[in-house]
């Protein structure tokens, strides 16, 4: 490829389509891309050393044969290499967008270990999924044989949507419940499009949808339908329902307007991206454009929410957490890559209250120190007395977490064990609930998570669902 094709690539690949140069809209864009990604996924895959100690393997939740398919990658052996990727991940192309790669298969890639850089696992995976969909690769689900028995799948995000692909591939009959108006769960409206495009999320619906998965959405379960009638109308339940309780900050003037939750505020970003009508949105009370932003937070929704801010076009973008880099939680190639938009962090910085009444006008800041370590070994941050100064604001994102919600309780269920933080108590390889024939996965069961586990958790759900039905059924012939 010519190398100013490369150059005006790499230029314009970060931006949203809307600010690309009308000149490499739509085709343009999409060929320089596929030219860009090829040479670049075969240049990859060619630098995996084929090590023999597969570190990155291991580190992967799925464990992926990430060795044999760069191998076929660099032979050109794309099909080949989808179809073994493809055969221990059920959304190969999103985990490749998505998977905070430095924590889990590249951060242990020897070459990275020996100071090379990492060969881009993450980016080779994708290249080789969207590939496949694009030649036509990627299989409708068609069972072999129908089976009577039929699966509830509460939570229709990548845990259910995984436990979902594999028993409806086996011939189950599977209904996903879901109290929003599109499946995805998070992938759809909690990720932002810049890290995980609406598209390829909706791809995946579709094929599910196309290959006998039945969706009722807008059903919000302990409200619109009761836990115990869907028990009584299937034969067995998967419960994903994700965790989304906001975790809010206690000091004067959280009220205010201006002061929002982190899942509001991208929720109305992402549904705009669907065309959807959000009044919040228009209003300008879930906008940045043209504010002065302070996200509250170190994890990566609070990435999510600077680099969202960054596109909607705010004068400034500030991001406040009460430790310093290198004790935040979140990942450090997404600090970066904030930190490459404008984004300020105020490191070792805690909200103290908020000013201006009725609407935010700016966060009481107090300076911390970090002291010494807590149980877990962690140092714990501690006040500077008198170092306090308000930072101004005009939108003001809180980012501190999840929690999960009271299932128990709010669906009448008083005998489904759950953890002392809320969390459904399940066998950590069957995923089986105190209940009968009740399962449980995904960030329901591990606390607030990873798009990769929960795919992990419920494909290994959907296995010990289906050895449970056989058994069901056995048991039912004697
Ligand atoms: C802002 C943000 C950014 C993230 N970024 C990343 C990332 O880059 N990479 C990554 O790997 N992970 C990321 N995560 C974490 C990841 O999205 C979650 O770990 C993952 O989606 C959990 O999957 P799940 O299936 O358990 O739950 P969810 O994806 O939360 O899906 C649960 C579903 O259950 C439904 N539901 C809940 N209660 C009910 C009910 N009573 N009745 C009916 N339906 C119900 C919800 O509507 C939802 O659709 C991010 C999380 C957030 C919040
Ligand atoms: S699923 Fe995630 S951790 Fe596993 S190989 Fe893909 S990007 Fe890496």
């Amino acid at each position: 490829m010519a190398t100013q094709k490369m150059l005006k690539f790499v230029t314009v690949a970060k931006e949203t389509p809307e600010k690309r140069p009308a000149t490499l809209r739509n085709q343009d864009f999409h060929e320089i891309y596929r030219e860009f990604a090829a040479e670049k996924a075969a240049e990859q895959a060619a630098r995996c050393s084929q090590c023999g100690v597969p570190y990155c393997q291991s580190h992967c939740p799925l464990h992926n044969n990430i060795p044999d398919w760069l191998r076929l990658t660099a032979e050109g052996r794309l099909e080949e290499a989808y179809e073994l990727s493809q055969a221990t991940n059920t959304f190969p192309e999103i985990c490749g967008r998505i998977c905070p790669q430095d924590r889990l298969c590249e951060g242990n890639c020897v070459i990275e270990q020996s100071g090379h850089g990492t060969v881009t696992i993450g980016s080779v995976e994708k290249y080789i999924t969207d590939t496949a969909w694009e030649n036509g690769w990627v299989k409708p689900i068609k069972p072999a044989v129908e089976r009577t028995e039929s699966v509830a799948i509460i939570g229709a995000g990548p845990g259910g949507l995984s436990a979902a692909d594999v028993l409806r591939r086996k011939g189950y009959q599977v209904t996903v419940y879901d109290r929003y108006d599109r499946a995805g769960g998070l992938m759809t409206y909690g990720i932002p499009g810049f890290k995980l495009e609406k598209p390829v999320v909706m791809q995946r619906i579709e094929q599910l949808e196309l290959g006998g998965v039945s969706f009722v959405l807008n059903c919000t379960v302990g409200v619109d339908l009761s836990f115990d009638a869907i028990r009584g109308q299937h034969d067995a339940v998967l419960i994903a329902t994700g965790v989304y309780k906001s975790r809010d900050i206690e000091a004067p003037g959280v009220g205010a307007r201006g002061v929002v939750r982190a899942l509001d505020y991208l929720t109305a970003s992402n549904r705009k991206s669907f065309g959807d009508d959000v009044p919040e949105y228009d209003s300008g009370e879930l906008n940045a454009m043209g504010k002065r932003v302070v996200v509250i937070g170190g994890g990566d929704t609070a990435m999510d929410c600077v680099r969202t801010a960054v596109r909607q076009g705010a004068t400034s973008v500030k991001c406040l957490y009460r430790r310093d880099r290198a004790n935040m939680p979140g990942s450090q190639r997404e600090v970066q890559n904030a930190e490459e938009e404008g984004v300020d962090f105020v490191w070792l910085s805690a909200p103290k209250g908020f000013t201006g009444g009725e609407t935010v006008d700016g966060v009481m800041v107090q300076k911390m120190r970090l002291g010494q370590p807590d149980a877990s070994g962690r140092q714990m941050p501690e006040l500077i007395e008198g170092a306090d100064y308000v930072e101004g604001a005009d939108l003001v994102v809180q980012a501190l977490g999840f929690e999960p919600e009271d299932i128990p309780t709010l669906w009448g269920v008083s005998d489904l064990a759950v953890t002392r933080w809320g969390t459904i108590k399940a066998d950590f390889r069957t995923h089986a609930t105190n209940l009968p024939g009740v399962y449980a996965a995904g960030d329901i069961v591990r606390g607030a998570s990873l798009v990769v586990w929960a795919i992990r958790d419920g494909r290994e759900a959907a296995d010990a669902i289906m050895a449970y039905l056989k058994q069901a059924e056995v048991v039912a012939a004697e």
